[in-house]
């Protein structure tokens, strides 16, 4: 399933919103509408609590996202290609093709967001001062009153040195610039990352026994959302590291074992699978690889049919999303074995079968090269 869908695009950059965001839409707005509005305005009716509520909550949104676009801007002007932008829970995400080039360009990227935050929030903060001299309703003088208060937080909360918040990426530049090396940087700041998740939802489930039961699920959920996205960038990071430059041909497996199409499953069982162990095999026919035929396909044929059954007949047809060239880089495999629905492809050149690639191997490797290098 898709998980967030396209709101607009600026600057040449997709703008989309993940569906995550949709709950914090409306923790937002039902605060504003039941809480806060009625706090700070009481005697106004339903309506314009609501009217009021949804004004702020759009008004929060696009603060968010002039604080991601700022990001933005600063990584194009730097020649840094940005895919597109995702709303999450709290800000949201620039995805960047590639890391920046030095430390100093991050730390540049990473400081445009909070400080674009402060701005919004100095410049509420006036509208608050102005809107009461001239003694518009109160109930406007609250929302921006709000809004500067938000933004404010937005900037403070991002400024937190977890990474991958806006202040664990300003850590991770300086640290990158002292050590020079990137990964151990990512390393440290994304430690820290997982101890301020820790410690939110530490205090989150403190609030939810002291009765503050929205204030706890609030913090609980941006203390999940934050450990993952800390653990998730530097498992990426590691990765693409360990992958660069490699190619299909450098971690396939050669001389695989092939079934013959004609032999029948009970048969295939025996002498192959029991036999190698492996979870499936290509079919070759007149010397021609015509197919795959996996232990799971097996599992679907009744029982009794097994010894009237042939691997060509159980088989998975030979088609280009179960084949690939030794040529294709690594990273572009691992995208076609984690769509494919096997898991692993047959590495074929000029109708020749060179090989075979699967996700367990290239997991594999990958761990040895990080056990290699602790
Ligand atoms: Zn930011």
């Amino acid at each position: 399933m898709k998980q967030s869908f396209k709101l607009m695009t600026v600057f040449d950059i997709p703008i989309e919103i993940n569906y995550t965001w949709f709950i914090i839409f409306g923790l937002v707005l039902v605060t504003l509408a039941q809480g806060f509005f009625p706090l700070t305005n009481p005697g106004n009716n339903t309506f314009i609590y609501w009217a009021a509520a949804m004004l702020a909550t759009l008004l929060l949104f696009g603060s968010l996202l002039l604080h991601e676009l700022s990001h933005s801007y600063v990584a194009k002007r730097n020649k840094l290609p940005i895919k597109g932008i995702t709303l999450f829970v709290f800000g949201g995400v620039a995805h960047l093709e590639r890391e920046p080039q030095n430390p100093n360009v991050e730390l540049k990227m990473a400081i445009a967001g909070p400080i674009c935050s402060i701005a919004l929030s100095i410049f509420f903060y006036s509208l608050t001062v102005f809107f009461k001299s001239i003694g518009v309703a109160s109930i406007l003088v609250s929302m921006t009153y709000y809004l500067f208060i938000i933004n404010l937080f937005v900037a403070i909360f991002n400024m937190i040195p977890g990474f991958p918040l806006d202040g664990g990426r300003v850590l991770r530049a300086l640290i990158w610039k002292y050590t020079n090396n990137i990964r151990t940087a990512t390393r440290i700041a994304s430690n820290i990352g997982k101890g301020v998740a820790i410690a939110l939802m530490g205090l989150g489930i403190l609030q939810l026994f002291g009765g503050a039961f929205v204030a706890g699920v609030w913090l609980i959920f941006i203390g999940l959302f934050l450990m993952e996205a800390a653990q998730m960038s530097y498992k990426q990071l590691v990765f693409k590291k360990a992958l660069v430059g490699m190619h299909v041909y450098d971690i396939m497996s050669q001389n695989v074992i092939t079934a013959p199409s004609d032999l029948t499953i009970t048969k295939l069982i025996d002498e192959y699978f029991f036999r190698f162990r492996h979870a499936s095999f290509p079919v070759i026919e007149d010397d021609k690889i015509i197919g795959v035929v996996t232990l799971h396909d097996i599992k679907e044929i009744p029982k009794e049919k097994w010894s009237s059954t042939i691997a060509g007949a159980a088989m998975r047809p030979l088609s280009a999303r179960l084949t690939t060239s030794s040529h294709s880089t690594v990273a572009s495999a691992l995208q076609l074995l984690a769509t494919n629905g096997l898991g692993r492809a047959l590495v074929m050149e000029d109708g020749k079968l060179l090989g075979i690639v699967s996700q367990k191997d290239i997991a594999k490797l990958f761990q040895m090269k990080e056990d290699l290098e602790q």
